[in-house]
């Protein structure tokens, strides 16, 4: 069989509720051959979300042994709760030639683009942040409290936007599907 050399790396950042999980789905409908990296975090499952493919859903004990042991490419605190990248697929899948994307924060895009500067990084936007906050609340998943400091943490995401290699407004969902699909065609 051919070697099909290393696989990209795919970061995908956006501010919570702009659609990011709703685009990626799309994605992965079309680019059937992209895996993607279930993170660890210490949130409570939300309905219809299943451990091993959302989430791999565990406590903040469990998750620290993981830290002590290295296990996370990155991990950061998000509005109260841990979200962490197992190292070990992602290393895995890209020996195998295979392309990865990462849903993961700001704060974690960054660690990885420090380890791996050759990830390719993807900024998904709202079309504004009243569309965000109308987005955040009809997906009703979280408390006001919640939605609250998501919102506050939204306008220090949007501020990183520029460190991204690409920015991509999600109005329409498949708009921004084919928009991220074309860059990965590009790359
Ligand atoms: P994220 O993963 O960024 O937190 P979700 O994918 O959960 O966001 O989407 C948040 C809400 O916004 C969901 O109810 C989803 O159906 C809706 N949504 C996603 N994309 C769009 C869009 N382009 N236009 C309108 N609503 C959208
Ligand atoms: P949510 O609770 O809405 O599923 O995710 C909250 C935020 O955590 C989102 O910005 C999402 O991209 C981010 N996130 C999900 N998984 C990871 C991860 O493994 N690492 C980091 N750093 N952020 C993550």
């Amino acid at each position: 069989m051919k070697d099909k050399g290393c696989g990209k790396l795919y970061i995908i950042s956006a501010p919570s509720g702009t659609g990011k999980s709703t685009v990626i789905k799309r994605i992965m409908e079309t680019r059937k051959d992209l895996y993607f990296s279930v993170s660890a975090t210490t949130r409570p499952p939300r309905i219809g979300e299943t451990n091993g493919s959302s989430y791999l859903f565990m406590s903040h004990e469990e998750f620290e042994e993981h830290i002590r042991k290295q296990d996370f490419l990155e991990y950061a605190e998000y509005v109260g709760n841990y979200y962490g990248t197992p190292r070990k697929p992602v290393l895995d899948q890209l020996c195998r030639g295979n392309d990865i994307i990462l849903d993961i924060d700001v704060v974690g895009c960054r660690q990885v683009k420090k380890a791996m500067p050759e990830a390719i990084t993807v900024f998904i936007i709202p079309p504004s942040l009243d569309e965000l906050e109308i987005r955040l609340r009809m997906r009703n998943t979280d408390t006001e409290d919640k939605i609250l400091k998501r919102l506050e943490r939204a306008k220090m995401e949007l501020a990183e936007k520029d460190t991204y290699d690409y920015v991509v407004v999600n109005d329409k969902v498949n708009r921004a599907a084919e928009e991220i699909i074309k860059i990965m065609e590009h790359e």
